[in-house]
């Protein structure tokens, strides 16, 4: 909705739960000529924000409900409210509150108890700078920080991909996984306020806690199949037990019981204390077709992969890029010769087509390589692909960059670090010498 023109001299929104102080400096600014509202709370803070959209918000730290940082954070992340001025109010000088902030565009910090004439002085400034400069500029040298540091803003409109779990099979604790981790498949995908995870894995406990902090918000949640490292996270996921949020789970057609029966089986008194009627989410479950899933402009597609029971890599487009996510996949089941005999046109390739021509357009590609070319004989058809033939997949589908997830649970980081310099070889002998590296948990990289 386009701002209510106005003959005030500006919109300003007090964040601020102390009354007494909210009507101080309400009653100043007003008189200053400004229009004002308050909010009581962080949270009302960021509706006011959108609603009422202030030219700048007076911002308390220490607010019931959201804190003065996260509400910062909420306001940039959001494109109606990325640009508005912000003026923090503090009853403290906390250092590491102040350089957040500031890192997040905050105008300059004022210390209270204020003295009205100053908070009007400090507004004016702001309102006669903001004339010329389109993104409000900070004067504060306090913090370090003077006009002229170059201090660049991360851009929380791009979308930030975080690898929770990267094992395959089974969790892997221990001092000789710690660098790789042992948490099973979970990758989240987030991008403003849209957050899709597939896999729910061991590792989307962790994202789950970081969630919690966040607020309610909606979740989108792809599996790929239902074996437990893909699902066994999710009795662990805190969203699900927190009234506001709502997570929907979508998987393929296929599978033996359908997909709730799944998660609430997962949940049955035998195996688990609370059961899935204690989740105070609004849980939603959907069968994917053969249609795109759009969330938010982003689209989501699937193919079958090489793996027992029904199972599905997913394809994310988000417009400037597309990422594949294919954790499991026996590629040429059986095959345990050389992969340079093979090409596109082969027998073998034959049933794999659809998964080849379905990564043929993409950026990054997470697949695994869980079995070593010595590991493979003894464990075909257990679901997962010798190192070479993945490294085929890999070049006949031309994917640009390679993650390499699922790691086997018998593969230390010690011993993975050989593997990945094989791989390499075997990409290079290939032709198809792209970047290529090991999935690990908490890697994390914005878009
Ligand atoms: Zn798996
Ligand atoms: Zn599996």
């Amino acid at each position: 909705m386009a701002a209510t023109k106005t003959s005030a001299k500006g919109r300003i929104l007090i964040a601020e739960d102390i009354q007494v102080i909210a009507l101080k400096h309400s009653a100043a600014l007003k008189q200053a000529g400004y229009e004002v509202q308050v909010a009581e709370d962080g949270e009302e803070c960021l509706k006011k924000a959108k609603s009422f959209r202030p030219d700048l918000i007076l911002l308390d730290i220490m607010m019931p409900k959201k804190h003065g940082v996260e509400v910062i954070e909420r306001l940039r992340a959001n494109p109606q409210t990325k640009d508005v001025g912000v003026i923090v109010c503090s009853a403290k000088d906390f250092g590491t509150e102040q350089i957040k902030m500031a890192e997040m565009g905050a105008y300059d910090f004022l210390v209270k108890p204020l003295d009205p004439s100053d908070l009007v002085a400090k507004v004016n400034e702001f309102f006669g700078k903001r004339k010329n400069a389109k993104h409000p500029v900070v004067t504060r040298d306090s913090t370090g920080f003077t006009e002229k540091t170059f201090r660049p803003i991360l851009l929380t409109k791009n979308a930030c991909l975080t690898l929770w779990g990267s094992r395959g099979s089974t969790p892997t604790p221990g001092a000789a996984y710690l660098r790789h981790g042992g948490q099973t498949s979970c990758l989240s995908i987030v991008r403003g306020d849209t957050v899709l995870i597939f896999d729910a894995g061991s590792g989307i406990r962790d994202l789950g806690q970081q969630l919690a902090k966040s607020g309610a918000r909606k979740i989108h949640l792809f599996i790929t199949h239902t074996h437990w490292d893909h699902i066994q996270g999710f009795p662990f996921f805190v969203p699900a037990y927190i009234p506001g949020f709502e997570i929907t789970v979508y998987g393929a057609r296929g599978f033996g019981k359908d997909l709730k029966s799944v998660f609430s089986g997962q949940l049955d008194r035998d195996y688990f204390p609370v059961q899935i009627e204690d989740m105070k989410a609004k849980l939603n479950f959907v069968q994917i077709g053969q249609e795109p899933i759009v969330i938010d402009g982003i689209k989501i597609t699937w193919e079958f992969s090489n793996h027992p029971g029904a199972t599905v890599g997913y394809k994310i487009d988000l417009g400037e890029v597309k990422i594949a996510w294919v954790p499991d996949n026996e590629f040429l089941k059986g095959y345990t010769g050389p992969p340079d005999d093979i090409t596109r046109e082969n027998e073998l390739v034959a049933p794999h087509l659809k998964m080849v021509e379905f990564l043929s357009d993409i950026d990054l590609l997470f697949h695994e390589a869980q079995f070593t070319n010595e590991e493979y004989p003894k464990r075909i058809g257990w679901g997962h692909s010798g190192l070479s033939n993945a490294a085929l997949l890999v070049c006949l589908a031309k994917a640009p960059r390679w993650i390499i997830t699922h790691h086997d649970p018998l593969h230390d980081d010690h011993f993975l670090e050989g593997k990945l310099n094989l791989t390499r070889q075997l990409l290079e002998r290939l032709g198809h010498p792209i970047p290529v590296s090991h999935g690990y948990d908490g890697m994390t990289e914005y878009l």
